[in-house]
């Protein structure tokens, strides 16, 4: 038996670096290990690196995937995926009792990007659109959903939400984005549409074209607002 470390670590205590193709993803930390030797240790510490570093692997994999490089918001394919899933939850559960699942869709398209690209350049409407990814993000309950739809627009998927909650969400973030700060101290705003399942359609296709509907007819209407789909 061998004594893997010094005398200042306590006798009954070793720690050894978990590491896993030339990488360090840990430490194993292990007590009253008078009987342990070194191969032991060597041993076990790779066995349980590797199924550890094969996770870490299949998150950042899972990240890639179904994230949005540019704002970390949900992509468009894990939100097509995403709500068909939600759909169904809310359409079983309003069978299986009295109650009605409601789903709220949010859609929201910036107010003029394009020009706010042509006078600051892409760089910085790219920070723009983080700040308001960000914003969006932090506007939203655990098991809503906020999306990077495409370009400058973003849809937001609240579980379980009525009429009335989705239309003040939107409302507080129209109101919100408007106070980020931004380069150039020009204020964003955004074009909201509201739509709900199952008012709006059974289908998920349905409740989104509804409410980008809205959002379209908000921006005809002078922009910097929200209306509710017909
Ligand atoms: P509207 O109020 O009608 O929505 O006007 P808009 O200029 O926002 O809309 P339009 O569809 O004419 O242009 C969208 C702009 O969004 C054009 C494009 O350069 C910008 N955009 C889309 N994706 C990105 C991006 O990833 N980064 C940056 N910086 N700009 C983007
Ligand atoms: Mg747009
Ligand atoms: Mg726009």
């Amino acid at each position: 038996m061998q004594k893997i470390y010094s005398n200042s670590t306590p006798p009954e205590m070793i720690c050894t670096p978990l590491q896993a193709h030339e990488q360090t993803i840990g430490i194993l930390h292990l007590t009253n290990t008078e009987t342990i030797d070194r191969n032991f240790l060597k041993n076990l510490s790779y066995q349980i690196a590797l199924p550890l570093a094969m996770l870490h692997l299949q998150a950042e994999l899972e990240h890639q995937t179904f994230r949005d490089s540019a704002t970390g918001l949900w992509n468009r394919r894990f939100m097509d995926v995403s709500i068909q899933r939600i759909f169904a939850r809310a359409k079983r559960l309003s069978h299986e009792s009295e109650a009605q699942y409601l789903v709220g869709l949010i859609f929201c398209d910036i107010d003029h990007f394009k020009a706010y690209n042509t006078e600051f350049g892409h760089e910085t409407g790219d920070m723009v659109l983080r700040s308001v990814a960000k914003f969006l993000l932090e506007s939203c309950r655990e098991d809503d959903l906020s999306c990077r739809y495409g370009g400058e627009e973003f849809v937001l998927i609240l579980p379980d939400t009525d009429l009335k909650g989705t239309q003040i969400k939107a409302e507080k973030i129209r109101e919100g984005v408007k106070c980020l700060p931004t380069p150039g101290n020009r204020t964003i705003s955004l074009s909201l549409g509201v739509a709900i399942y199952p008012s709006h359609g059974a289908m998920p296709e349905e409740v989104l074209k509804a409410a980008n509907l809205a959002m379209l007819t908000a921006k005809a209407e002078g922009r910097d607002r929200t209306l509710t789909a017909t």
